[in-house]
């Protein structure tokens, strides 16, 4: 999930730029976005322009809409996800962000509590620039700092979503 606050300053439309700059090359299974803000509706029209449908509302501050094409997207549940970080692929790329890192936090130096962070996801197919090595204070940190949050996708496309029942 990706979240785009409503720019009021100068920084955060740069960074809203940036974040739907980010969705047109982004991850193909990053499809849901939520749009924070008085005006919603001019995120509406630009997802539009970029081939997105809207796929659920919520009228006032908050609305979702969803990368769903002309694929039937399959919604991940829990036990999927964490299926996810069992894979071999994901156990590898974790280990190969590490290693880069050389075990220690990017943000801190710390040793402790090591987690691998996503700046975006793109699931099976994550680059070592997609992530970064953090400790779990500054992970927080991270997510409680950023203006746009990437979160595990809540829809998957189907081939995807078959490797992780
Ligand atoms: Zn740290």
């Amino acid at each position: 999930m990706l979240m785009v606050c409503e720019p009021t300053t100068q920084k955060k439309l740069s960074q809203a730029s940036r974040t739907l700059e980010l969705l047109e090359v982004g991850p193909r299974t990053t499809i849901e976005l939520f749009a924070v803000g008085p005006r919603p509706a001019a995120y509406v029209r630009q997802l539009r322009l970029m081939g997105y449908i809207i796929h659920s509302e919520i009228t006032g501050k908050v609305a979702t809409y969803s990368l769903l094409g002309q694929v039937e997207m399959v919604e991940v549940t829990d036990a999927m996800q964490s299926r996810y970080y069992e894979t071999e692929h994901w156990k590898r790329t974790r280990r190969s962000r590490l290693d880069f890192d050389a075990c220690a936090c990017r943000l801190c130096g710390s040793a402790h509590e090591l987690q691998v962070h996503h700046w975006r996801y793109d699931l099976f197919a994550e680059q070592l620039c997609d992530l970064l090595t953090v400790c779990r204070t500054c992970h927080l940190q991270l997510h409680s700092y950023e203006n746009v949050h990437c979160h595990f996708p809540r829809y998957v496309l189907p081939e995807i979503a078959e490797r992780l029942y």
